[in-house]
């Protein structure tokens, strides 16, 4: 049996993933554009949310904001495009 480099294995996805994004982002500017700004407004409303929590304070894993949970509302949003694109 052959176990190296399972195209399923997180790693992989995730690769895939950022690539999905780029080449979306290379084909429609605009949109791009569009994206940030709504990623942008939703880090700084969830910033605000979080402002009153005083337990429960952690940095998203993947872009290091301050979020309540391992990966933030934003970068969740952001992987559920790349994946749905
Ligand atoms: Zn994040």
């Amino acid at each position: 049996m052959y176990h190296g480099d399972c195209p399923h294995a997180p790693g992989a996805m995730r690769q895939q993933s950022r690539g999905i994004v780029a080449e979306m982002e290379s084909i429609t500017p605009g949109a791009r554009h569009g994206l940030l700004h709504s990623l942008d407004e939703i880090r700084r409303l969830h910033r605000e949310a979080n402002q009153d929590l005083s337990s429960e304070i952690k940095n998203c894993i993947e872009c290091g904001e301050i979020t309540s949970r391992e990966v933030c509302q934003a970068c969740t949003m952001k992987q559920w495009l790349a994946e749905t694109a």
